[in-house]
C-alpha cells in the first residue's frame, strides 16, 4: 500500500509524524508522495483541508485518515497515542471507507478569462472587498432573492460544523447530499428582505449567484483566500467528487459533533 503522510510542519506534529513512519517500516508500507492510495495527515481540520487540496486530483484513488495533536478534530480524530493500532489496521487491507459529499463552486468571468471550477471540503464564502455585499441568488434557474449583507457562506454536510455552524446553520449528516447556505448579517428592514433561514439544497439543485453591480469579490475555499474580478456568477452544486476517509473503527458523526461541542 501507497502511503504519504502531510503534517501541520509543527514540533508535535513531525515527532507523531516520525513514529508513524517508524511503525510503518515493520510492514509492506511503501512512501509514494505523488500516488497514494492512503494520506495520513497529522496536525488539525485544517492539515487535513491541506492535504485534501493537495491531493483533489486523485479523490477516487486515495482515502484520508486525520491524527490531532492538538485539540479532537472533525477530520483528524485519531490520537498520537493511538498511532500503532492505526498503522497495525491499516497492514491489515482491505480497508473500508466512508464517502463524504463536497461543494463544487464554478466561477465564471465577464472578462474572458477561463471560468474556474473549485472543490471545497468545508465551505466556500463569498464577500465585498469594500461595501455591503449585493448579490442575486438564484435557484433553480428562479430568482429567490436579492441578498444585501456582509456575505454569503455555501458549505457541504461535513464542513457544516465549522464555519456555517457559528453562522446559525444547521449540522447536517454528511450521508446527506446536500449544499447549505447561510447568511452573514443580512440586511433586513422594510426595504431590503433575505429569507433569513439557512437553506439546504439537495444534489439535484444548482444555486447562482449573480452580482448586481459590484463585480469585485473576495471568495474564501476552505484555508484558503482568492480575490475575483470581473464575475459574471458563481454557480455552487453538490459535487460529483467524494472524498474518502478510511475507517478502522467506529466513530459516529454524531458522537464526533458531541465530543467537539458539549462535552
Ligand atoms: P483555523 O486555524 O482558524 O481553525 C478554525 C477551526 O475550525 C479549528 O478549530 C478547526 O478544528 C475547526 N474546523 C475546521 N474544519 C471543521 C469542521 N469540518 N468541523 C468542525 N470544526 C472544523 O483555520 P483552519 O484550520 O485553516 O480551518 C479553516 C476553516 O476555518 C474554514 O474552512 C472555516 O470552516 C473555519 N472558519 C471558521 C470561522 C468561524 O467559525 N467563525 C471563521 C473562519 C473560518
Amino acid at each position: 500500500m501507497k502511503v504519504a503522510i502531510t503534517t501541520k510542519g509543527d514540533k508535535a506534529s513531525n515527532v507523531v509524524a516520525a513514529k508513524l513512519i517508524e511503525y510503518m517500516s515493520f510492514y509492506a508500507f511503501e512512501m509514494n508522495e505523488d500516488n497514494p492510495d492512503i494520506v495520513i495527515s497529522v496536525g488539525g481540520d485544517g492539515t487535513l483541508l491541506y492535504a485534501f487540496h493537495k491531493y483533489k486530483h486523485r479523490l477516487r484513488d486515495t482515502a484520508f485518515v486525520g491524527v490531532h495533536t492538538g485539540h479532537l478534530g472533525f477530520y483528524a480524530d485519531w490520537l498520537p497515542s493511538e498511532l500503532e493500532s492505526l498503522v497495525i489496521a491499516l497492514a491489515n487491507t482491505p480497508f473500508h471507507s466512508v464517502k463524504y459529499p463536497l461543494l463544487e463552486v464554478i466561477v465564471r468571468f465577464s472578462n474572458g478569462e477561463k471560468e474556474l471550477k473549485i472543490l471545497a471540503l468545508n465551505e466556500c464564502t463569498v464577500k465585498s472587498v469594500e461595501g455591503t455585499f449585493v448579490i442575486d441568488v438564484e435557484i433553480r434557474g428562479q430568482l429567490f432573492e436579492t441578498f444585501r449583507g456582509d456575505g454569503l457562506c455555501i458549505s457541504t454536510p461535513s464542513g457544516s460544523t465549522a464555519y456555517n455552524k457559528a453562522l446559525g446553520g444547521a449540522i447536517l449528516h454528511p450521508s446527506i447530499s446536500a449544499i447549505q447556505i447561510a447568511e452573514m448579517a443580512s440586511i433586513n428592514n422594510r426595504v431590503f428582505r433575505t429569507v433569513g433561514s439557512p437553506l439546504i439544497l439537495p444534489s439535484t439543485h444548482t444555486c447562482m449567484l449573480k452580482p448586481v453591480s459590484d463585480v469585485n469579490f473576495i471568495m474564501t475555499v476552505d484555508h484558503m483566500r482568492k480575490e475575483l474580478n470581473d464575475v459574471k456568477s458563481i454557480q455552487c452544486r453538490v459535487a460529483d467528487e467524494t472524498i474518502q476517509f478510511a475507517r478502522f473503527r467506529p466513530f459516529p458523526f454524531w458522537n464526533r459533533v458531541r465530543d467537539s461541542f458539549i462535552r
